[in-house]
């Protein structure tokens, strides 16, 4: 079994998921007492935000790539960046890193294509939904449509996840919210959801709806079971 070195914080609700799905995965396909060999950076989101609101992504890029380095000295095989929106700096981690980092666009892209799905609607931060990083890699490398919300829906989704879930504050209002968004992207042709940020799915389940949801912490995870235990 490879050992997993992943960079959460961002936030800790997210990172205890993945923590708890890993886990849960590797004890499901090994059986027994098995779980996984894992070691976690975890970071202070508050610095991580002032970053991301200021812009200066080449500073929080820095945080990471050395988090990530320190993850590879500690013994990591790979990486696992416990966040969709810092996959903006990517590019950091795997410029400082010999060991392979696991793209969380890539492997939502995979599990849409296996489901022969074209037209996705994509749910996240302001930044995940309107800057090209995440977006970009779907369409270009996979040849997927993808729809993003309007302008004043991207603030409300984008509210909802800064004021509420990184906090691990979940609302019934909330979620209401989020469904008549995720309708309106149906009606806009969307087959399915990415839940892409890797708090929603602490609001969103599957059961809430029938519309097909790609949740990327879950997804990501998987992944990341899969690798360790090729
Ligand atoms: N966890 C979130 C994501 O998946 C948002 C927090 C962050 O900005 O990193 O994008």
């Amino acid at each position: 079994m490879k050992t997993i070195g992943l960079i959460g914080g961002m936030s800790w609700e997210s990172s205890l998921e993945y923590y708890r799905i890993i886990n849960e995965l590797v004890k499901e396909k090994r059986g027994g007492l098995h779980s996984a060999k894992s070691l976690m950076y975890s970071v202070d989101f508050e610095e991580i935000e002032k970053y991301q609101s200021e812009g200066n992504w080449e500073k929080a890029g820095e945080v990471l790539a050395q988090a990530a380095k320190d993850l590879e000295n500690g013994g990591a095989e790979f990486i696992v960046l416990c966040t969709n929106t810092m996959h903006k700096v990517a590019n950091h981690i795997e410029e400082t890193v010999k060991i392979p980092l696991l793209h969380i666009a890539e492997a939502t892209a995979e599990k849409i294509i296996e489901k022969g799905i074209k037209t996705i609607g994509l749910l996240g931060t302001k930044y995940t939904m309107e800057q090209d990083f995440y977006k970009g890699r779907l369409v270009g490398k996979y040849g997927l449509n993808v729809i993003v919300p309007e302008k004043e829906e991207i603030e409300i989704i984008n509210r909802i996840i800064f004021d509420e879930l990184v906090l691990g504050i979940i609302k019934e209002e909330s979620k209401n919210e989020y469904k008549a968004i995720m309708e309106k992207l149906v009606e806009k042709g969307a087959e399915g959801i990415i839940l892409g940020c890797t708090e929603i799915g602490l609001l969103i389940k599957q059961k809430d709806t029938t519309i097909p949801l790609f949740d990327t912490t879950y997804i990501h995870a998987l992944k990341a079971v899969e690798v360790a235990l090729d």
